[in-house]
């Protein structure tokens, strides 16, 4: 790409990479992401799972057209397949975790490859040490996604595509001219008909930079640790319906988090030591595999709209300036439709039959 591009895409997470990806088969992309790495952030923070059936109605259509396009892009961009599958157990220990899991239930039967019911000794059966559950639901149709694999082989096939990435490029001014954009940052100013803010939980202190109304984003922290252990053969991921923890097998390890949601500020989140004690104390009272320390533990931001639908587009007073944002936990999960969808909206090109969503949707005029 020379010169001016088409489409100024800000922030290089897997939001910023994915519709970079997508949009740069019908325009010119310029990539700016302010640190020197990309993807340090949310995309390389989170548990990385791929589950049908989680989110809002919206996300669960986006994560359902996913599902064919992971294994259809890792061809596309010559890359070793995204997914691996994963049995996720989510168990119910008590009458809030039972409602919430009835209520979970009502809400996959329409999935097709929905988690379905489990009785209280089955649900115990599907995961090695689990005891005192009322009952549960099981699904095979889950998996652990590489999501640095598929992030990284987004910007390679970006790059592939004619698009240019600058790192250390912080978007710091935005401004509009006639029908253009201006974006200033430290490595230099391009201007462009569009721009995508995909800032992650910066979202709306980029949109405040160009002038726009934010979207009322809100950033909440969730925490990771991993807990040496030995795995019983055959452990699948496995959520507590009332949420207060999950974990699933990494490496020679569990990867555990008690599903906490804390209000934050844009930022590079820490944990919390007592999230984590948390997460340790749940799941080893649900488990009993003797876990006792942390190796590591680490947290990222999930950052979500009022009504955790995702956002993408413009608003009619600001044209041009699209939103890409709200991917709350499901920003991996949902990535191939969701990206598929925004180049659709920027582009004013015809949203692909299979996403499913329809642009009105996830329009930032419904907030
Ligand atoms: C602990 C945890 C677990 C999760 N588990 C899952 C999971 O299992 N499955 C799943 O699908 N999702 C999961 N998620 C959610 C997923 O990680 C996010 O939805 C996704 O990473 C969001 O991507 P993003 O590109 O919007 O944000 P980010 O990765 O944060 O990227 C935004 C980028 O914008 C850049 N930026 C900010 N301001 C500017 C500026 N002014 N100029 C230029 N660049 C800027 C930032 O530096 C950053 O690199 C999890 C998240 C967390 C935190």
């Amino acid at each position: 790409m020379d010169g001016s591009p088409d489409v100024i895409v800000i922030g290089g997470g897997i939001a910023g990479a994915s519709v970079a990806y997508e949009i740069a088969a019908h325009r010119s992309v310029l990539l700016l992401e302010a640190e020197p790495s990309l993807a340090v952030h949310s995309t390389g923070r989170s548990a990385a799972t791929y589950i049908p059936g989680h989110g809002t109605a919206v996300f669960r259509a986006l994560i359902r057209a996913s599902a064919p396009r992971f294994p259809a892009l890792a061809e596309e961009l010559e890359a070793p397949p995204f997914l691996r599958p994963l049995t996720v157990v989510w168990a119910a220990f008590d009458e809030a975790g039972e409602r919430e899991l009835q209520h979970l239930l009502a809400e996959w039967a329409a999935e097709p490859d929905g988690p379905h019911a489990l009785a209280g000794a089955e649900a115990a059966g599907a995961c090695p040490g689990l005891r005192d559950v009322r009952c549960g639901a099981i699904t095979e149709a889950a998996a652990d996604v590489d999501a640095i694999g598929l992030h990284g082989a987004y910007v390679r096939g970006l790059r592939r595509r004619g698009g240019r990435v600058v790192r250390g490029a912080r978007a710091r001014a935005i401004t509009r001219t006639g029908g253009t954009w201006r974006v200033e940052t430290a490595e230099g100013a391009w201007t462009a008909p569009d721009v995508v803010d995909a800032a992650g939980s910066w979202t709306d202190v980029v949109a405040a930079l160009a002038g726009v109304t934010p979207a009322g984003l809100t950033p909440y922290r969730r925490t990771i640790a991993l807990s040496p252990c030995t795995l019983p053969p055959g452990m699948p991921m496995l959520i507590d319906a009332a949420e207060r923890f999950y974990c699933k097998p990494e490496g020679e390890a569990l990867l555990l988090s008690p599903g906490d949601e804390t209000p934050a500020e844009p930022g590079d989140a820490r944990p919390d030591e007592l999230d984590v004690a948390l997460a340790l104390e749940r799941v080893e009272e649900a488990l009993h595999l003797g876990l006792r320390s942390v190796r590591t533990a680490w947290a990222g931001l999930r950052t979500f709209a009022p009504d955790r639908d995702p956002l993408v587009g413009a608003r009619p007073e600001h044209p041009g300036f699209h939103f890409f944002a709200g991917q709350g936990g499901s920003g991996i999960e949902s990535a191939p439709a969701l990206a598929a969808l925004g180049a659709a909206v920027v582009t004013g090109t015809p949203v692909p039959p299979d996403v499913a969503v329809r642009p009105e949707q996830v329009s930032p005029a419904r907030l």
